[in-house]
């Protein structure tokens, strides 16, 4: 299952920063999701409870930030910002190919211990 995995590698990353920091417990965890991501927070929240079980980040609260889709246009090169609504257009050279640079991405920004 696509949703269990991701989480997974979320709760690895968290425990690692753990470990690394020498923290007994976690109480929150700052998240940056794409916006491209489907995932949606409740179930995040719930898969993480579930897998964070008996470890150090059990009951921890996911915080998710949604990030901006970024996309590269295919004809000059230039980044910008993907908003959904309009679907992708460079603001430079109104050509509507793109490459996706980020987007649906899941990064652990940061921790907060008990
Ligand atoms: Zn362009």
């Amino acid at each position: 299952m696509h949703e269990l995995s991701v989480m997974q590698g979320i709760l690895e990353v968290v425990l690692r920063h753990a470990a690394n920091n020498g923290v007994s417990g976690v109480e929150a965890v700052n998240l940056q999701v794409g916006s491209l991501s489907h995932l949606r927070e409740e179930w995040m929240q719930k898969y993480f409870h579930h897998l964070a079980a008996g470890t150090v980040a059990e009951g921890a609260v996911l915080r998710v930030q949604r990030v901006p889709a970024v996309i590269c246009c295919r004809e000059c090169g230039r980044k910008y910002e993907w908003q959904a609504r309009t679907g992708p257009s460079c603001p430079s050279c109104a050509s509507e190919r793109g490459d996706l640079v980020s987007g649906r991405e899941y990064t652990v920004a940061s921790l907060e211990a008990v």
